[in-house]
């Protein structure tokens, strides 16, 4: 029985960047997130596997890269996650432009579905939304250069491409969303890729209050997307452990054809590549980023999980260096 299934929302995005100590300055010291997690790329050793998120590391909150160093740009557009937007309270939007603007970041100011939103890319090109709420939760803000006035929440959703979007629409449906609303085309040239001319825009919501938005933009003005540096890699939302061999059955459901669960360490997780191109993971909230080291010193070094262990030496002599502002 897969009809009750449904996720509350995003539990991460992982993006490919390319200089990890550029990549990790941004994340950190301009828009204030706490380096929660130092590995490598599970699948390709001698590539960082960056976490950056909340000061727990909450699922919802964490962006997550995978820098490979010289590595070619990538073209946000049709068949990927075009932008990934993070909450912020709406009082705190006059903030974050004037913050952007003290750290050469170009912004464009939007309003979507009522809401103020400051659009920018991040050193990849990778476009990025702070959307500004009235109901931004709490949340648990890190330590860092941002007052917790301002600071990001965590996720408030992805922007999803798509020429052909019926399949991944019901899909969406099936995993909880409902379609909250369209907004036409708004036709701004040399935006990024919701909002350029001849696209427009239709809003899914979830339950969660962190990651519970997914904007399917569609249109003649879609961009090709090119995988690479600035462009998204995946989007994973939160399951349970329970559910997991029932979400794989409603992957099946859809036609796709759904990964095994493999244990990501901090979470175990199932992957699916949508009709639409985008792939989507299913990742569940335990055990989360403090499991294997003290959650006061998330991110502080290198870690792997106990399979790459014996590893250790080669790994960490393969890795570039990360910069000293940790
Ligand atoms: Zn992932």
């Amino acid at each position: 029985m897969t009809d009750a299934l449904s996720t509350p929302g995003i539990h991460h995005v992982t993006a490919i960047a390319s200089d990890p100590t550029e990549n990790h300055a941004f994340y950190t010291d301009v828009l204030g997130l706490r380096l929660v997690k130092r590995s490598v790329n599970q699948d390709d050793v001698g590539v960082y596997h960056l976490f950056y998120a909340d000061h727990a590391g909450n699922p919802g909150t964490s962006m997550t890269f995978f820098p490979y160093t010289g590595t070619r740009a990538g073209q946000p557009g049709a068949g990927q996650a075009s932008t990934v937007s993070f909450t912020v309270p709406a009082s705190a939007i006059d903030y974050w432009v004037d913050r952007l603007a003290e750290h050469g970041v170009d912004t464009r100011r939007v309003e979507r579905f009522g809401d103020s939103v400051v659009a920018f890319t991040d050193p990849d090109g990778l476009p990025l939304e702070l959307v500004g709420r009235e109901d931004a939760p709490a949340g648990d803000p890190p330590a860092g250069p941002v007052p917790t006035a301002h600071a990001i929440r965590g996720f408030f959703g992805v922007e999803l491409a798509l020429p052909d979007p019926g399949p991944t629409v019901r899909l969406l449906e099936a995993m909880g969303y409902e379609e909250a609303g369209t907004e036409p085309a708004r036709g701004v040239a040399g935006a990024t890729v919701g909002d350029a001319d001849g696209t427009s825009r239709r809003r899914f919501e979830t339950t969660g209050d962190l990651g519970f938005v997914v904007d399917v933009v569609t249109g003649s003005g879609l961009p090709q997307g090119v995988p690479g540096a600035g462009t998204v890699h995946h989007v994973a939302y939160r399951v349970t452990d329970a559910e997991q061999a029932a979400w794989r059955d409603l992957l099946g459901d859809h036609g796709l054809r759904p990964s095994e669960v493999i244990d990501r360490k901090w979470f175990r997780s199932v992957y699916a590549r949508t009709h639409g191109g985008v792939l989507f993971e299913f990742a569940t909230k335990e055990p989360g980023y403090d499991v294997d080291e003290p959650l006061d010193e998330l991110g502080e070094r290198l870690v792997l999980p106990e399979w790459l262990e014996d590893r250790r030496e080669e790994i960490e002599a393969g890795l570039p260096a990360l910069g000293e502002s940790v």
